[in-house]
């Protein structure tokens, strides 16, 4: 781009096959482990790409929105009365009844 204008830029005959202007595609089966599995914009796609923000919405209404799920939220020792605790705070939080 620096040379003057009377030398051409690329050194292709008006007429002649090249590859300017050319768009390569790549078949599915070339990297496929770089492409998404179902096509962009379809439902399927859009049920495929909501499943983890769904998963993250109810671990935040667990942990920080409704139900405060921290340390310290059971005062008992023990797994086994720890998790029926955490079973009962859960149903709670699925009936929707208020964190107690
Ligand atoms: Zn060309």
């Amino acid at each position: 781009m620096r040379l003057p204008h009377t030398i051409p830029l690329s050194n292709c005959r008006p007429g002649e096959d090249c590859a300017c202007g050319k768009t390569i595609t790549l078949s599915p089966d070339e990297m496929a482990w770089t492409r998404q599995r179902n096509i962009w914009g379809t439902a399927t796609w859009a049920t495929d790409y909501g499943r983890p923000a769904a998963v993250e919405s109810g671990n935040a209404e667990i942990k920080t929105h409704r139900l405060h799920m921290d340390r310290g939220f059971t005062r008992v020792f023990g797994t086994t009365k720890n998790s029926v605790l955490l079973a009962f705070a859960l149903v709670g939080l699925i009936n929707g009844a208020p964190p107690g």
